[in-house]
């Protein structure tokens, strides 16, 4: 077990030369750490590639067991992990947060341990026999992103390993120490080298990682920008993809809802994480006839919802993980403001404080082509956009580049079941938005991603299928 102080005296540089990580809250240094060179990169993947067979040729029942030791060694430092994610990424103790993230990268390797890989019989009759099989691929290069950077790092390894691959895995600059601590807990109990953190800044180190010949797959969460230069990188040796890229996903409420009902879990739909979530509520169309009633009971709901420091108690919603985060909101709000739309929350921050700290925001009556609405805000400022007929509506739902997720609010199943089969999206929620479950399939469409992770689905997509014929 390890407390917070032990976990960082485990992962800082001790030579200062090092990238200082941040404090979101305060702008403290909370340590350094050493980004790779491209040399050392390519050291750690020829590790990873020489532990690999022998992880491969463990029997399935040890590899789970691994899986499920490095989650009792995550449970054991819970809180000391979750205290370094809350300083380093921002996100408050409480609420859907830092302790919730530590919760859930111990559910995902749990369930990812216990999902049965049966062998498929694809033909078995008098012309022959057809088996698949699923093989390890090798080493797969994982690279995460900012916003949930403990749980989706295990999202890439606890698949990848269970199917006999080994990882070698990039953290997103900024939470670098937070990824770094998680993998010092796993590798308390995995085996050597099965489980390599790289450190990097600036692409240099992830795209070495896509390019490298050792690795076999990449298992990609971070912006769509990234994504097609991951794309290109993946050419020279048809490395394979899985890719989770931005998502700007629209909620549409039909008129039939009681708003009172909805309003709290529209606004954790898209507040959570203080709107740094990839399939957050982005948009909010609501119909003409409840417009008004909706706004007003989701301003009484954000109004009471406190935002601070993250290692306070009492907050659930904390400041954005970075000062170019930051700066991204603001000006889509401006842009907003200056358009003519309505602040009606929030819309006002204090650009001088310490911390990146940016109002719990909503703007209402906006012109449904304003940049807060098509672009992807990635923050705590949601538009509301009002609508009278459902097939412009739908249209504007389907108009972007992305399709990550969506969801329908109505109280008329069969009604929602209707408008949600009309929506290019991975996943439609009824009456709630982004919830994830480990054994439920989660991707993208259009550029938002391909492939998918979670449950057997994402097992089979770390795996090279084989068939055997005979
Ligand atoms: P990002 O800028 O794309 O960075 C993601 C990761 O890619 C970081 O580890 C980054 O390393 C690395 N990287 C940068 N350039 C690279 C290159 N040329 N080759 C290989 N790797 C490279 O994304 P972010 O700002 O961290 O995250 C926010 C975005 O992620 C949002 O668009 C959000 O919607 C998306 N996201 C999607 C999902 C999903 O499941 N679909 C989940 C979460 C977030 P450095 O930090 O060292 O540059
Ligand atoms: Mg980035």
């Amino acid at each position: 077990m390890f407390t917070s102080s032990h976990l960082l005296d485990l992962v800082v540089d001790e030579t200062g030369r090092g990238i200082a990580s941040l404090d979101p809250a305060t702008g403290e240094t909370i340590g350094s750490f050493r980004p790779m060179t491209v040399a050392e990169l390519h050291e750690s993947v020829d590790r990873a590639a020489q532990a690999q067979p022998a992880w491969a040729s463990l029997s399935d029942a040890e590899r789970r067991r691994f899986l499920h030791r490095a989650a009792d060694a995550i449970e054991e430092s819970a809180e000391a992990l979750a205290e370094l994610l809350s300083r380093e990424q921002g996100k408050p103790l409480n609420g859907p947060n830092a302790r919730f993230e530590v919760g859930g990268c111990v559910a995902w390797l749990r369930a990812t341990a216990e999902t049965e890989i049966p062998v498929e019989v694809i033909v078995d009759d008098e012309t022959g026999r057809a088996e698949m099989h699923y093989r390890p691929l090798g080493v797969v290069g994982a690279i995460s992103p900012w916003n949930w950077p403990m749980m989706i790092s295990i999202w890439q390894i606890a698949p990848s390993l269970r199917m006999g691959n080994t990882v070698v895995l990039k953290p997103a600059e900024t939470t670098t120490l937070s990824v770094l601590a998680l993998v010092a807990v796993m590798n308390t109990v995995l085996p050597e080298d099965v489980l390599i953190a790289v450190p990097g800044s600036g692409g240099t180190v992830g795209d070495a990682l896509v390019r490298s010949p050792k690795v076999s797959k990449v298992m990609f969460t971070g912006s769509t920008a990234v994504g097609k230069k991951i794309i290109e990188a993946s050419a020279a040796n048809v490395t394979r993809l899985t890719l989770e890229l931005g998502g700007n996903d629209a909620g549409i409420v039909l008129p039939d809802v009681d708003p009172a009902v909805i309003a709290e879990d529209l606004f954790w739909g898209a507040f959570i994480n203080t709107g740094q979530t990839c399939a957050a509520l982005k948009r909010l169309y609501v119909h003409d006839d409840i417009y008004d009633r909706v706004v007003d009971e989701l301003t009484k709901v954000a109004a009471a919802v406190p935002m601070g420091r993250g290692l306070d108690e009492a907050n659930v919603l904390g400041p954005l993980q970075n000062r170019a985060q930051f700066t991204i909101v603001d000006e889509l709000v401006e842009a907003a403001k200056a358009s003519g739309a309505r602040v009606v929350l929030g819309g006002d921050p204090d650009r001088d404080a310490v911390g990146n700290f940016y109002p719990t925001t909503l703007i209402a009556d906006i012109d449904p082509r304003e940049r807060l609405v098509v672009e992807e805000q990635f923050g705590p400022a949601l538009p509301i956009i009002r609508y009278t007929d459902l097939d412009d509506v739908i249209g504007l739902a389907n108009a972007l580049e992305y399709g990550l997720g969506a969801s329908v609010w109505s109280p008329d199943r069969s009604r929602a079941l209707e408008v949600a089969a009309r929506l290019t999206a991975g996943t439609v929620w009824i009456n709630s938005h982004g919830g994830l479950h480990p054994l439920v399939p989660f991707g993208g469409a259009k550029q938002s991603g391909y492939g998918r992770e979670f449950g057997l689905e994402g097992l089979k997509a770390v795996a090279e299928p084989q068939v055997i014929s005979g």
